[in-house]
């Protein structure tokens, strides 16, 4: 097995796959979205700094996130882990690449790659419960058995307010621009794998599979 990288626009599965390769495989997901809210979380001197940073939406520098992951993998020991939302940017990528060569680490970088129409179907289509269960009015796996109400608890199911046409096509269009340096730097160290996204989570699951065994 090898280490992975995920890059993926939102809606791509990636918290999903990441689950599954955790409970399968005993990856240790690392999301630098949760090591920076648990940062904030513990009102640290750093968790200050940070926090009005990530509330309006913008990227942490680049300086503090390569900090927080390098020690993150210097404190992994022998466990296969799972980069989701690094690297974000270039300089990133490069600290990254330098941070795993000194400790002799593979890893492959898998982009997911998702249409905007099966992204669009995903965002708009979900529908929350307050207890916390998530559905898909578009997926017959994941519909709720009575529209509108939640399986679990019967409460009222919701959509999330930044779940609109507008603000998807925006995150969706932003995350295509950001990753594409990210992509081409990949391509050029020869460790790209793309990943075309469907609604067949298994078939996505063995796919990412051949990747990770094959050296
Ligand atoms: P989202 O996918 O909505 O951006 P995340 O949980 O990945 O959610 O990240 C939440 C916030 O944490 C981001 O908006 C950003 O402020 C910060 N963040 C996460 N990863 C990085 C990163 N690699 N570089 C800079 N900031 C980051």
């Amino acid at each position: 097995m090898e280490n992975v990288i995920f890059i993926a626009p939102p809606a791509a599965g990636k918290g999903t796959l990441s689950q599954m390769l955790s409970e399968r495989y005993a990856y240790k997901h690392i999301s630098t979205g949760d090591i920076l809210r648990e940062e904030v979380n513990s009102g640290s001197n750093l968790g200050l700094k940070i926090k009005d940073i990530m509330a309006s939406g913008k990227l942490v520098s680049d300086e503090i996130v390569i900090e927080l992951i390098s020690s993150t993998l210097n404190n992994l020991g022998e466990t296969f882990f799972i980069l989701d939302g690094f690297p974000r940017t270039l300089k990133q990528a490069q600290a990254l690449t330098e941070i795993l060569a000194k400790k002799d680490i593979k890893y492959k970088v898998i982009y997911l790659d998702i249409s905007e129409e099966l992204a669009k179907k995903r965002i708009l289509g979900r529908r929350v419960c307050s207890c916390g269960r998530v559905y898909n009015i578009y997926s017959k796996a994941l519909k709720p058995l009575q529209e509108g109400i939640c399986d679990a608890c019967g409460q009222k199911l919701i959509t999330r307010s930044d779940d609109n046409e507008e603000s998807f096509k925006i995150r969706f269009h932003e995350s295509l621009k950001n990753n594409k340096p990210l992509l081409d730097y990949y391509q050029k160290l020869n460790n790209l794998n793309i990943i075309k996204i469907s609604d067949d989570k298994d078939a996505i699951f063995a796919k990412i599979l051949e990747v990770i065994k094959n050296d």
